[in-house]
Parts: structure tokens; sequence; C-alpha cells
């Protein structure tokens, strides 16, 4: 099913994860520092320009690629995984989908590089699911959007070398009543931008996240993307493909967590025997590998469908869905399968089962997954 491009980039990935990546990541993770040197390492593969056409200094790839990135690092770790596929899919893409000639030539050769992280802020302390309650304003004056409001939760947006926060805000009125909501560039260190310190999280304890306000942040209007109050459309957008990226990081973390319990139950004795030769941890791994593989299937499908043009929305939410559930479970066994060492954090498992919960609420949770795809079948 993969080009011989796709495998190539694959086994590449998947030697960097585990050469590069594996051995420092779980001292990150404990200490929560951003693992700058990775991203760095990453920027040289070209992994942040995957899907992005060469005249912007991308690679020349699609979205598929990217995904195929992702599943690979996060077979390994999810804080890098996530980190890429924001710095990708919400940082970059909405100007590269929806920004300006401008736009694209100012930021994306930095982005694609690595040398420079994006953000997408879209929810907020009181709007999460439902994004309409977007309560952020950006009111014009003097020639500029004068910002007001709080984000919450927003990926890569406190790191060293994060360049930009493309956050979403209350541009006016319509005739019917409901918001218009436009995208606009925050540039990091722009006076009135305020990044709260890092969240104590549960997971993705080496990725970057924080809260962010506005208070009287001016910038110029050409920082709007794309056009007025097409804001709302784009950030649905943006989540349609991120949901395949998205499942593409929790097919990678329900692999690593295969990989670790196909390993440990050849290894670990219990009774005078490796504990896989029992047929209950058998079984388990059996079962693991069938959920993996299926929810694979699931997001190749979805991607392909985008990439042909065609209607993709149902299939990503069902693969965003499937395979974050599948992930939980995944990490749960595996952790079983471990016993005592799985609860301690020197063994990777441990880090897949923090990992794996916020699979089932970022960038949708499972219940919006669901209403996304009864709507689509016409129930709801
Ligand atoms: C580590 C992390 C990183 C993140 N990164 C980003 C980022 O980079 N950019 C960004 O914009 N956001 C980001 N998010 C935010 C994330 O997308 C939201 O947390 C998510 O969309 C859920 O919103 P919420 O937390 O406000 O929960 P809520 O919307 O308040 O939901 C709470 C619960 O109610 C349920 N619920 C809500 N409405 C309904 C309904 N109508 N029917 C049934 N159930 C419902 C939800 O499913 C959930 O179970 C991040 C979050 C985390 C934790």
């Amino acid at each position: 099913m993969l080009t011989p491009e796709l495998v190539l980039l694959q086994t590449t990935v998947r030697e960097f994860a585990n050469d590069v990546v594996a051995p420092v990541i779980g001292a990150h993770y404990e200490e929560r520092t951003f693992p700058y040197e990775i991203v760095r390492q990453m920027g040289d593969l070209g992994l942040f320009g995957l899907p992005f056409s060469e005249e912007y200094g991308g690679g020349g790839g699609d979205y598929f690629a990217l995904c195929i990135a992702i599943e690979e690092l996060a077979r390994v770790d999810s804080s890098v995984a996530i980190t890429l596929e924001a710095a990708v899919s919400l940082g970059a893409m909405p100007i590269y989908r929806f920004g300006t000639e401008e736009q694209k030539r100012t930021y994306l050769p930095e982005m694609c590089s690595g040398r420079m992280l994006g953000a997408f802020g879209l929810t907020e302390p009181g709007a999460g699911s439902d994004a309409g309650g977007t309560r952020t304003s950006a009111v014009r004056s003097a020639g500029e959007w004068v910002i007001n409001g709080s984000k919450a939760f927003i990926t890569n947006s406190g790191t060293d070398i994060t360049g930009l926060i493309t956050v979403t805000a209350v541009t006016g009125t319509r005739a019917d009543g409901t918001k218009e909501i436009s995208s606009i560039i925050v540039p990091s260190g722009t006076p009135g931008l305020t990044v709260a310190p890092s969240y104590s999280k549960v997971g993705w304890n080496a990725s970057d996240t924080h809260e962010l306000a506005f208070d009287n942040v001016r910038v110029p209007l050409e920082n709007l993307v794309g056009e007025e109050g097409r804001g709302f459309a784009q950030f649905l957008r943006i989540l349609d493909e991120g949901r395949i990226a998205i499942s593409a990081l929790a097919v990678g973390l329900a692999q690593g967590c295969l990989d670790e319990s196909v390993k440990y139950a050849n290894t670990r004795m219990a009774f005078g025997r490796t504990i896989g030769t029992n047929q209950s941890i058998a079984f388990k791994i059996a079962d693991m590998e069938t959920r993996t593989y299926t929810a694979r299937l699931a997001y190749y499908d979805a991607a392909a469908r985008m990439l042909r043009g065609e209607d993709f929305k149902r299939q990503a939410a069902v693969a965003k869905l499937f395979s974050s559930e599948i992930a939980v479970t995944n990490a749960r066994e595996a952790t079983q399968i471990h016993g005592g060492y799985g609860f301690m954090n020197e063994y990777p498992v441990s880090r897949m089962w923090r990992d794996s919960k916020i699979l089932e609420i970022g960038e949708g949770t499972s219940e919006v997954q669901r209403m996304l795809i009864a709507r689509d079948l016409g129930v709801l």
C-alpha cells in the first residue's frame, strides 16, 4: 500500500525514533523539558516541510507522508509526535491553505525547516468542543487588529523557537446573529500577548502547552488569514485533516504498546516460563495487533480519500475515534502485561499509558467525533 518513497520515509523516521529519540526522551519527559535538539534534527530530516510544496521550502510530499512520519515517531514517543503534528497540521497548514502569498513567503520556509514553530489557538477556557462560543475578539483600529481575550491548552505556543500563533477571534456579527470568526496571525513577542507558564500535564510531558492572554494585542490588518469571517470554515477544514494526523499518532502509540509487549512477553519469566506462553497474555497481544492493524487501515483510507479530493470528513472522524480509543485500550493492556514494571516510569509503556488518554480529547473529543459521524449519517 505504501509507495517506495513512503517506505523509505517510514524506515528513516523509524531509525531516527529508535536511535535519536528513544535514548533521551524519557529524561525530557521526567524533567518536563522541551527536546530542542530532537526538534532541530527533525527539521534537518525535512519532517516539518513534508506536505508543503518546494517553492515554500517544503519537501513536496503530501499529508499522508506527514501521517506516516507521525505514526513512526509516536511508536516511540508521543510528545515528539504531537510537536510535529501541531507544528505542521495546526501551525503551518492554515497559512499554507488560506494565507496570502506574502504570508506564505514570510513564514513557511522557516516553519518547514523546523527552525520556527507555529501554533493554532482555537480553544478558549470557556469554549472547547463548542468553538462557536469563542469570545476572543479582534477589532479594527488605526490600520491594525486589536485583539483581546484568552486561549487555553495551545500546543507549541511558548517554546524558544515559537514564531507565531494563528488565533481565531470574533470580528463581527452576521445578519442571523451568529458570530463572525476570523483567523489572525499573532507573532510571538507581540506586546500585550502573555504566555502563561507551562501546564502541569498528565502526559505529553515533553511537549509545550500554554494558556495565552491577549490584552490589546495589536497586529497589522494584513495578518488576517484568508477572508474575513471565514475562520470557522477554515478551522473546520484544518480539524478534519488534523483528525487523520491524530489517528496516525494514536496508531503509532498503539503499535509502540504492542512492540513493547511482545518483547516483554517473550522475556519475562514467571512460573518457570515466559509469560507470553500463557494464552491469556498471548491473546491480549493478538488483540492489540488486531486493533492496531484495523485502526491503521482506517486512517490510510481517510487520507487516501482526502488526497483524491473526495469527501473524507466522516472517515476522518471514524479513524480518529477508533484509533484513539484502541490506543487507550492497548496502553492499558501493555501496562498490565508489564505488571509492576509497567507502572515504573523507566518503562516506555508507562509513558504510553499517560499519553494515550489525551487522544480521546484533543482535536475533538470522542463525543464530538460520534456527533459528527451520526450527523453525517443523518441521524442527529
Ligand atoms: C495537551 C493539550 C493540547 C491541546 N492543544 C491544542 C491546540 O494546540 N490548539 C487548540 O486550539 N486546542 C488545543 N487543545 C484543546 C482541545 O482541543 C480541547 O481540550 C478539546 O477540544 C475539548 O475541549 P474542552 O477541553 O473545552 O472540553 P469541553 O468542550 O468542555 O468538553 C467537556 C466534556 O463534555 C463533552 N461534551 C461537550 N459538548 C458535548 C455535546 N454536545 N454532547 C456530548 N458531549 C459533549 C466533551 O466530549 C467532553 O467529554 C489541547 C488540549 C490539550 C489537553
